[in-house]
């Protein structure tokens, strides 16, 4: 099939990758020139684990094109993907200028019958105001409506998560697709045949059903962190260990053990943006949505927490202090730092008069892309010249790596001997051991 694919960034990118891979001929078109020019000489411009490969083995094979062009991309496929970002407007609802843009291109350009598939993550009833926004441009060149070409929209959302996306992408539990048509049903079938061999993953739903299927899904999942947060708050002041429930409710499998990690809070461009979309969405219906409210409530007051602590065992004394900061990306194997808690602390130390010293695998340019280059920020390649005359160190994600650590170099190397860990991956014990102090989420003595 020939398929295009507008927006080639962390979605973007890996649908076409992906599709093209599975033998389809993938056009995708981005208005980020340097990212376009980059994919072209074969460079990924994000950090994703496999994309490198995938690209390149299908750039190669002739399967896969960059363009800036809108026409050629809209030329290109049948179907029409919609993959470019919808962040939150000022009121916290999903801004839809990009996805709009993007249905008024093809509808520029479009002279035969297309699919325009919304793959960026869009409120229920974004379908209708794709095909609006195509049936106006299209009744401006086509003052009569018989020479206008057809089209349909349909609703397709993504689940993959950054840092195993294309194994989502490609063993994903579920391909949901919103439409009404028999024509796109058959298409959309046709497009993700490569995806449904082993078992029948495609679930065919009414277009609004699926728009709210993503908000419901990624709501759930915060919701699970935020409620982890308030009962990892709860222990420490109950001298209680959450990891000991947390263990105790995940083995229950109703619950589950995913997403119910304690920690410094939910970051990335996803739930933060869509539990307020979503909870945007309930008031613009005369609805007060109580619980994603205080979802959203309880996440911005965990991301204050490492702050706190830190802090708390500094004695409230910052101002001309550095801190060794382990993790910028808002979770591992990402270079995505968009709402990580690490900004948080970071924005914090900063405004309190410390000094950042960070280490992360792969978001040090990101980082830099961000904050720029300043006094206050301080980015290592090797994590231990982090430490190295720091007051304190503070974890904010739990990359693999820093699951072995050698306490007792790093207490040679701090000033200080604490230790913050956002996301409990260290054991206290061996951290006490080692005459550290620690102070965990929702562990003893971490207040
Ligand atoms: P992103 O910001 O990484 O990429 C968006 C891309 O769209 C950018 O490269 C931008 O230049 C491009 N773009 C903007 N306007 C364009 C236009 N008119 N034509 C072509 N390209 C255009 O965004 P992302 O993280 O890939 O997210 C995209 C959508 O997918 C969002 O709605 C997001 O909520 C959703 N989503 C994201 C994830 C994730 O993990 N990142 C997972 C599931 C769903």
């Amino acid at each position: 099939m020939k398929i295009s694919v507008f927006g080639v960034g962390y979605v973007g990118l890996v649908t076409g990758a992906c599709l093209a891979d599975a033998g389809h001929e993938v056009m995708c078109m981005d208005i980020d020139p340097d990212k376009i020019a980059r994919l072209q000489k074969g460079e990924v411009p994000i950090y994703e684990p496999g994309l490198d490969d995938v690209v390149t083995r299908n750039v190669a094979a002739g399967r896969l094109f960059f363009t800036t062009e809108p026409s050629k991309a809209v030329e290109f496929g049948v179907l029409q993907f919609i993959a470019v970002g919808t962040p939150p407007d000022e009121d916290g609802s999903a801004d839809l200028q990009y996805v709009l843009n993007v249905a008024r291109l093809v509808g520029q350009h479009m002279t035969s019958y297309k699919v325009l598939i919304d793959k960026s993550t869009v409120p229920v009833g974004t379908a209708d105001k794709v095909r609006d926004a195509v049936a106006a441009v299209l009744a401006e060149r086509f003052p009569s409506e018989a020479d206008r070409p057809a089209f349909d929209v349909c609703s397709n959302p993504e689940f993959l998560k950054e840092g195993a996306a294309i194994e989502d992408f490609s063993k994903g539990a579920r391909i949901v697709v919103g439409t009404g048509s028999e024509r796109v049903r058959e298409l959309m079938s046709e497009c993700y045949a490569p995806y449904n061999r082993i078992r029948n993953k495609l679930m065919f739903m009414d277009v609004r059903a699926a728009e709210l299927t993503k908000y419901a899904a990624n709501s759930m999942l915060a919701t699970k962190i935020s409620f982890m947060n308030e009962v990892a708050n709860l222990a420490e002041r109950l001298d209680v260990d959450i990891e000991q429930v947390r263990q105790g409710i995940g083995s229950d499998p109703r619950i589950g053990y995913h997403f119910i990690y304690p920690g410094c809070g939910y970051g990335g461009s996803c739930f933060p943006k869509d539990v307020q979309a979503l909870t945007r969405t309930a008031s613009e219906v005369g609805y007060d949505a109580e619980l994603l409210k205080a979802v959203e409530a309880v996440n911005l007051r965990q991301k204050q927490t490492l702050f706190t602590k830190l802090s708390n065992a500094l004695d409230g004394d910052l101002k001309g202090r550095t801190i060794a900061v382990w993790g910028l990306s808002f979770k591992p194997e990402t270079d995505d730092m968009r709402d990580a808690p690490s900004r948080v602390l970071m924005e914090a130390l900063w405004k309190a008069g410390a000094t950042v010293r960070g280490y992360d695998p792969v978001a040090e340019d990101e980082c830099h892309r961000i904050y720029g280059q300043r006094d206050d920020l301080q980015l290592v390649d090797d994590r231990m010249d982090a430490l190295k005359g720091a007051d304190a160190l503070v974890i904010c994600t739990e990359w693999t790596e820093f699951r072995s650590v050698d306490f007792a170099a790093v207490k040679a190397a701090l000033r200080f001997p604490v230790i913050v860990d956002g996301r409990n991956v260290f054991d206290p014990k061996a951290v006490k051991d080692a005459g550290l102090m620690y102070y965990g989420v929702g562990r003893a003595d971490s207040l």
